[in-house]
């Protein structure tokens, strides 16, 4: 028997035979060619992209057809990275340049985005980087003459192992013959998880190396829901995860249910219960799990898989959208948080030593008035067909707001003399995630409508932890003393002033620390769509006044170990059926 720990994707648990996806590269050499040979060089790499771009299309048909149009846009990225400029033209001038072979050439151009690519640390810009490679494999496959292995032969009962897996891959594996993924690589926002999320498959993903431990038809389960994967697993261990198995399935039809029923406590307390989303595509799954509302809508987003900056028409569509789907709940929209770790390719930023401490957010806004402006109208607009509101991020005094608002209050002037619909008082909200605004959030409450605490910034900066450095992962906990008290702080200053407040940070979604975050006030929680139900399950069977108790207890201890193990374990006491000893959800 072997276990391996990894990312858990998607949820749910599997047993089931292993069916390896092979994708290994397509090796690539350099040879130099003549002037002569250049033209049918150039001629076979148009020939290659022209292959994959109507292999992608067929794809994309079938896709929509089977399992709706909602994820067609992951095909439709990889369909606009093969009409890329950089990309062709890019190959192309190598193949002239150095007379050398189309492979080469192509290797080289899909090399200097990989290198673009690197330095980012946002998992979601990362992931862009992959889509690039697996459209580069595609064509580098068809320049090869190898083709592409068709995956509709899987026998039945399969669960993939691969080292990666394309969307395309994904798309044409026959549901009912595949039970779950697991990969070496990938991240909880990568796309076979997204996928499998969507198939509503098992998937474990960051497994480093499982695709050269197992071999075909190996027995092997597959836990979504811990990140874990078994292969060869011992007679006990089968019996222990086909009674999990037993108890998700069970939850899953719960599930539908609860997604219905509203975020109340047994005595009575409503829980604002919101999603986070980065693409409008977002919006039927956020529906279908019962949110209140958008609590962030993360818009630098819009920027991916391309070159230039959104348009002002662009910002309105896509507000639009999600302002109409949301109505009569509210869309928190924050404005571009650009920059340190989510610095997109198209965007003039020049090299920091200390990106996350640099010219990001709303400090590179304010330098930047013409893309700020133009982002602010487009929210504007969309506001008049909806619920909207705007939202600031990584606010850290006073000032930005004023200068902020100030650029609100011209960009509505224009509006009013272009005689253009928009909600006049449409509320603006900032982002408590710097220390700085923490301490000072009493100033801050004056001067806005709502704060939405992003811990995932909050708890980097109060105790000095890089939330991309892995070395440094083990000291980043939520439940640290001092990060509590900063949360008590916010809230209090919040509702002194008789403001609303919010989280919207990762620990949001995180059932083991609900009670805490209820019993400090919190009036939103903002969180991955999925998460919500799970959520709303554990909010229905607690009582305000435990969690207020649990809160204040939290507050007294002087570690973070001791204060996680007081929440973890009075957590898993209370809620055997839903939350493990590790402070991990059952189901
Ligand atoms: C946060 O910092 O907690 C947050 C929600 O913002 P982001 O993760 O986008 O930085
Ligand atoms: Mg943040």
């Amino acid at each position: 028997m072997k276990l391996y720990q990894g990312i858990g994707a998607s949820l749910g648990v599997a047993i089931g035979k292993v069916f390896i996806v092979d994708r290994n590269r397509v090796s690539v050499s350099r040879h130099t060619i003549t002037d002569d040979e250049a033209a049918q060089e150039i001629a076979r790499f148009k020939r290659a992209v022209a292959t994959s771009k109507d292999q992608l299309e067929d794809i994309r048909k079938k896709l929509s057809f089977d399992i709706g149009e909602e994820h067609g846009y992951i095909l439709d990225s990889h369909l606009m990275i093969l009409d890329d400029k950089m990309l062709i033209n890019g190959t192309i001038e190598i193949i002239r340049g150095q007379m050398v072979n189309a492979e080469y050439a192509l290797k080289e151009v899909v090399n200097r985005f990989m290198n673009i690519f690197n330095g980012m640390g946002d998992s979601y810009l990362r992931e862009r980087k992959s889509d690039i490679e697996h459209v580069g494999e595609r064509i580098q496959r068809n320049l090869s003459g190898k083709g592409i292995d068709s995956l509709s032969n899987i026998p039945e009962e399969s669960i993939v192992v691969a080292h990666d897996l394309a969307p395309s891959d994904t798309f044409q594996m026959r549901k009912d013959r595949v039970l779950a993924f697991v990969t070496d690589i990938g991240s909880n926002t990568s796309h076979t998880a997204i996928m499998a999320r969507s198939l509503e498959l098992p998937s474990v993903v960051g497994l480093e190396d499982i695709s050269l431990g197992v071999k075909n038809g190996d027995p092997i389960i597959v836990d979504g829901n811990l990140g874990v994967v078994v292969v060869n697993p011992d007679q006990d261990t089968f019996l222990e995860y086909l009674e999990r198995q037993r108890k998700y399935k069970y939850f899953e039809k719960e599930l539908i249910k609860i997604s219905r029923l509203p975020a109340v406590t047994l005595d009575g307390h409503e829980v604002h219960l919101a999603a986070n989303i980065e693409i409008p595509e977002e919006m039927d799954t956020v529906i279908g799990h019962g949110a209140k509302g958008v609590g962030l809508f993360r818009t630098e987003f819009l920027f991916l898989n391309r070159n230039e900056l959104p348009t002002e028409e662009e910002h309105f569509m896509a507000c639009k959208r999600i302002a109409e789907k949301m109505d009569p709940y509210h869309v928190v929209v924050r404005t571009f948080d650009l920059g340190g770790d989510k610095i997109p390719v198209p965007m003039p930023i020049k090299d920091e030593v200390n990106p996350a401490l640099g010219l990001r957010a709303i400090r590179f806004s304010l330098t930047r008035m013409e893309i700020f402006k133009t982002q602010v109208r487009g929210i504007l607009r969309a506001s008049a067909y909806g619920n909207l509101k705007l939202m600031y991020p990584m606010i850290s005094g006073v000032a930005e707001i004023r200068a902020a608002n100030a650029v609100v209050r011209e960009a509505m002037e224009e509006l009013r003399r272009e005689k253009l619909p928009f909600n006049e008082n449409i509320e603006i909200g900032i982002m408590v995630e710097i220390p700085s605004a923490a301490i000072t959030a009493d100033v801050l409450a004056r001067e806005c409508d709502f704060f939405s605490v992003g811990t995932n910034d909050l708890i980097q900066y109060s105790l000095a932890i890089d939330r991309t450095n892995e070395h440094v992962a083990y000291l980043y906990e939520p439940l640290h003393p001092a990060v509590i008290r900063l949360l008590k702080m916010i809230v209090e200053a919040a509702h002194r002033q008789g403001i609303p407040v919010a989280m919207c940070g990762e620990m949001a979604g995180e059932a083991k620390y609900s009670l805490v975050l209820i019993g400090l006030g919190f009036d939103e929680l903002s969180m991955s769509p999925f998460s919500i139900p799970r959520m709303k399950k554990v909010i229905r069977q607690s009582e305000l006044k435990e969690a207020m108790e649990l809160a204040e207890n939290a507050m007294n201890f002087s570690t973070a170990e001791e204060s996680r193990d007081y929440v973890i374990s009075f957590m898993a006491n209370r809620f055997p059926e839903d939350i493990t000893r590790e402070g991990k959800l059952m189901y």
